[in-house]
């Protein structure tokens, strides 16, 4: 059975001051009061425009991402490569709203793309439609709102931009995928992608939708819209997550007196993130899945249904993911026996990627025993390492 626990292969390429810094790390995000206080401070500084590059970036921003450029960011890819795990380049810039900065960062998904291309290191690319459209726009597309003329000539530079990254990762052949985002923008992320894996998913599994298998619904529109890409003649591409929204879409819907689309327990979420993986693996041959995930159980789960099924574990269209600085031992413990496995490797200007981090932060600690489990492995290694000196 595979087995996630070896910290030897887990941190091959750490250092002891590597280690250090991880577990001081953890231990900062596993106090709930630490960081509240703390996101509550970046998010001040973020609002006052405080420097707090200088704290942040040595510290949690090192940890969780590759760099601030593409360039900073080749230690960690050759690293990550040299244990057989590719990565995949995630601009994370988050907050601006403008078309200034939707342009720019086109242009940046484009050159990930054209990196992805001629870089075997590098497994996919990817995007957060948010990055390239401004939030309260596809909400009022997602509501069948009417739109103003502005608003209208808005949202067709927004199909332009997605017809644009679509088109030239076709056209390298790079394999894309499109973050899923909160449920009541979701719809109209739905049909921009889906638009796109019609034109270009005939040949090969190209470009991948998100599913968050913590809403109840996900999972049936997964199911159904591959039957339908199936019967129509074109592969259905699919990241499997379970969602990064709970709280913020808990409290809308109680805020605003709907039900809430978030199923009402984990075992739920977990149940139906494993029928997800059995759905994708009985028809691999005409879709590709990417199981990013940090749950141990999950990852065993889709090993063990590969291996009942006799699908070989570097099948091409299968592939597991895990966020930089999170898991290592189920990544490269996977890639060591042979799966296909990438790590998002977000990355962009420290300021702008605050919002990224203070969501790492607070899923870590919100995340019952995921950061015990890191802390756990990182001390196990210190003291595995500390008994050969
Ligand atoms: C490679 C990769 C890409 C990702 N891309 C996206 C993305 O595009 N969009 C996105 O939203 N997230 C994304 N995520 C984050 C992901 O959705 C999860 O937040 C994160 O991975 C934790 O889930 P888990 O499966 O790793 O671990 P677990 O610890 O098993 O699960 C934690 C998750 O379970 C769910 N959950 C927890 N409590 C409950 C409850 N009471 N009821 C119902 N559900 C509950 C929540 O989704 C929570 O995040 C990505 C993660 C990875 C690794």
């Amino acid at each position: 059975m595979l087995q996630f626990e070896n910290t030897k292969v887990a941190f091959a390429d750490k250092s002891n001051s590597y280690l250090k810094k991880a577990k001081f790390i953890f231990r900062m995000v596993a106090s709930p009061r630490l960081v509240k206080v703390g996101s509550s401070l970046l998010r001040f500084a973020i609002l006052i425009r405080f420097p707090v590059k200088w704290m942040v970036k040595p510290t949690i921003f090192s940890h969780f991402c590759g760099g601030e450029t593409i360039s900073e960011c080749e230690s960690s890819i050759g690293n990550l490569s040299n244990s057989n795990i590719k990565s995949i380049l995630d601009y994370s810039a988050e907050g601006l709203q403008n078309e200034k900065s939707f342009d720019k960062t086109t242009e940046i998904i484009l050159s990930i793309i054209k990196k992805a291309s001629v870089d075997v290191r590098i497994s996919q690319a990817v995007f957060k439609p948010t990055g390239i459209a401004r939030f309260k726009l596809l909400e009022k597309v997602n509501n069948n709102q009417s739109l103003t003329l502005n608003e209208a000539d808005e949202f067709q530079r927004v199909q332009i931009r997605f017809a644009k990254i679509c088109d030239y990762a076709a056209k390298h052949n790079v394999a894309l995928m499109i973050d899923a985002e909160e449920s009541w923008i979701q719809n109209t992320i739905d049909r921009l992608v889906e638009n796109e894996m019609m034109k270009h998913n005939k040949t090969r599994p190209l470009i991948y939708n998100t599913v968050q298998l913590y809403r109840k619904d996900r999972l049936k529109y997964m199911t159904e819209f591959s039957k339908k890409a199936f019967d129509s003649g074109y592969f259905a591409a699919f990241k499997l997550v379970r969602g990064a929204y709970l709280e913020k879409e808990n409290d809308r819907a109680e805020d605003l007196n709907y039900d809430t689309p978030i199923h009402t327990s984990k075992r739920d979420t977990d149940t139906d993130f494993d029928k997800a993986i059995k759905f994708c693996i009985d028809n691999i041959d005409r879709m590709a899945v990417c199981i990013g995930t940090h749950n141990e159980d999950s990852v065993r789960y889709a090993v063990s249904y590969m291996e009942l099924k006799n699908i070989p574990k570097d099948n091409k269209n299968v592939y597991f993911a895990q966020l930089y600085g999170m898991s290592d031992n189920i990544s490269y413990n996977l890639a060591a026996e042979g799966y296909n496995v990438s790590k998002y490797v977000p990355y962009g200007p420290v300021k702008l990627v605050l919002p990224y981090l203070i969501r790492r932060a607070e899923e870590n600690t919100s995340v019952a025993g995921q950061t015990s489990r890191e802390l756990e492995l990182i001390q196990k290694e210190i003291m595995r390492r500390r008994a050969k000196s």
